[in-house]
This record gives structure tokens, C-alpha cells and sequence, in this order.
């Protein structure tokens, strides 16, 4: 079993859907409510999981309700959440968002995932040493993943950088990174100045940029390929990254060649976006390997 360990955010999406968006000091009749658990970390580690890894999540939650949905979710999704810990002075993080007019507005209150700290992630040390691999994202604060890719770096443990959202990093994060998955956007702000093709080459085998249903390219040292992803009915984007860089990680952890593990990837992929929700869609093995 990949052993994988999931260093990011968790939150808890709360979605209003609405006939109309309301102005700023206007008051509206929402038609539904409803929670889902989220956070690209939380997300990623659900996915890793349901592709059938061994995934321990470093990440914290407030003491409230939410906090305790959060870690149900994950408990529920088979994930190790020994080193998800409550913060008592910060609530949980959440994402509020209105559905209206065809778009959504969001408000991200990051709460909680503001104390995954250098000082927190050393106290799991231990868990990153033994990792297979680890998997990181940019919704907790920039020093924190400035300090874990010195740790890998120190451990001989891969990183798999996702980039999201959008930022600049420091050169030695992406160093020290072993492979860097951004989108076409968060691939040109985090390589400012480069084409898309120079920072492929400057960077062979360890830059995937993901292109949505196009697939994801990268350098080989020699040529410039596109893996193409699987054609399917798309209902619902959100998530995609997320499950393309969870299951990256788990076929790089099982020791699977760099093609094979976009294709598993892009498979895993395109099965989530036919399904509504990040988590909701998001494949288990069998339903990967069935249609690969
Ligand atoms: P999101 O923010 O929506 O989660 P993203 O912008 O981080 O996604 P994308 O490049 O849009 O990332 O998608 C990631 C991967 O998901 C793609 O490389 C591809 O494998 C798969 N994917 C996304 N959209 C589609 C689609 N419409 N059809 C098939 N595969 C898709």
C-alpha cells in the first residue's frame, strides 16, 4: 500500500443557491443550503485514500462543530487524522459561497489552517520521514511549505508540489520539489517572465502542467509531450485537480513509470468531473482501473 501524507487545508464549504446575488446592504431569499467538507488538502487526501493509499493528514480544524464534521469526513474516507488537531482560539476554516446567476461568489475564511505551522508539521516529523511521498498545496501560509520541502529535501522524501491557488515561491521550494503540478494560470504566475514551453524545459520531469480536458503536458528531456485526458460528459469541474494530483501521488508512490501515472491520473480525473461535487465525484480504485 502507497503511503502518502497529505500536508493542507481543510474546510467546510458552506453553498447557498439563490435566484439572485444579493447587493451590497440587500437581503435575498436563498433557495438551498447546504455543507460540504472541502479544502484542496482535505480534498486531496480523500481522493489518495479512495484510490486505495495509506494517507495521513497534517492539517488542523477549530473546536467547534465543524471542526468535528471535518474529521468525521475524513474518518469516514479511511484517512489517519492523528495529526489533525483542534486550535481552540481560531474556528475551522470555511468557504461561504453563493450560487446565483449562473456564477458563484465565494468568501474563504482560512481560520484554523492558519496555524498549520512549521513548529506543528515538526511534530509529525516522523510521519513525512516515512511517507512514500508527500503532497502539499498553498492554502496554508507560504513559510510552511518553504519548510516542508526542506524536510523531504532532508529526508529523501519526494514532494509533489500543487500550486494552488495561485503564488510565487521561493527558487529553493522549487528545488527541493520533486514534481510541480500547476494549471495553466498557477504556472504562469509562479514562473513570471517564462513561457509556458521555456519553463517545461527548464524543468523536464518535474513540471506537469494540467490543461483541463486537454490533459497534461510536460519536457522529457527531449521532447515536449501532451498526455491526453479521457473524453467523458463533464457536469462538474470542481475537484479535477485535486483528484489529478491525488491520484499522480498514489501511482508515483506504487512505483508506476511517469506516463502511466498521468494516464492513471487523468483517468481518475475525468471520472470526477462527471459527478457533482469536489469529494462527491471523486473515484475509488476499482471504478479507475475498470475504465482505464
Ligand atoms: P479545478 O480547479 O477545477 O479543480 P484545475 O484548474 O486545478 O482544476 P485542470 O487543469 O482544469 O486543473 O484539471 C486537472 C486535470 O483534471 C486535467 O489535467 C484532466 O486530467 C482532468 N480534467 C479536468 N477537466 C476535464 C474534462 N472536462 N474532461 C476530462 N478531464 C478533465
Amino acid at each position: 500500500m502507497a503511503k502518502i501524507c497529505v500536508i493542507g487545508s481543510s474546510s467546510m464549504d458552506l453553498v447557498v443557491t439563490s435566484s439572485r446575488r444579493p447587493g451590497a446592504g440587500e437581503t435575498v431569499l436563498g433557495d438551498s443550503f447546504k455543507t460540504v467538507p472541502g479544502g484542496k488538502g482535505a480534498n486531496q487526501a480523500v481522493a489518495a485514500a479512495r484510490l486505495g493509499a495509506e494517507v495521513a493528514m497534517i492539517g488542523r480544524v477549530g473546536d467547534d462543530a465543524f471542526g468535528k464534521d471535518i474529521v468525521e469526513n475524513f474518518r469516514a474516507n479511511a484517512v489517519n487524522t492523528q495529526n489533525v488537531k483542534p486550535v481552540t482560539h481560531l474556528e475551522s476554516g470555511t468557504a461561504h459561497i453563493i450560487l446565483a446567476e449562473g456564477d458563484n461568489s465565494i468568501v474563504v475564511v482560512e481560520a484554523a489552517n492558519r496555524e498549520v505551522t512549521p513548529a506543528y508539521v515538526d511534530e509529525a516529523a516522523e510521519v513525512i520521514r516515512d511517507a512514500d511521498i508527500v503532497l502539499i498545496q498553498q492554502e496554508i501560509p507560504e513559510e510552511t511549505v518553504v519548510h516542508v520541502s526542506a524536510l523531504c529535501a532532508e529526508f529523501g522524501t519526494p514532494l509533489l508540489l500543487n500550486p494552488a491557488p495561485a503564488r510565487t515561491l521561493p527558487q529553493e521550494v522549487i528545488d527541493n520539489a520533486a514534481y510541480i503540478t500547476p494549471n495553466e494560470h498557477e504556472a504562469e504566475i509562479l514562473f513570471q517572465g517564462m513561457s509556458p514551453a521555456q519553463a517545461l524545459r527548464q524543468y523536464p520531469n518535474k513540471l506537469f502542467i494540467t490543461e483541463g480536458s486537454k490533459g497534461v503536458r510536460y519536457f522529457d528531456g527531449t521532447d515536449e509531450i501532451l498526455v491526453p485526458t479521457y473524453k467523458v460528459e463533464a457536469v462538474d469541474t470542481t475537484g479535477a485537480g485535486d483528484t489529478f494530483n491525488a491520484a499522480f501521488a498514489v501511482a508515483l508512490a506504487e512505483g508506476k513509470a511517469l506516463q502511466e501515472s498521468i494516464r492513471f491520473a487523468n483517468r481518475a480525473a475525468s471520472l470526477s468531473v462527471t459527478k457533482f461535487g469536489a469529494q462527491g465525484g471523486m473515484p475509488t480504485r476499482d471504478e479507475v482501473e475498470e475504465s482505464l
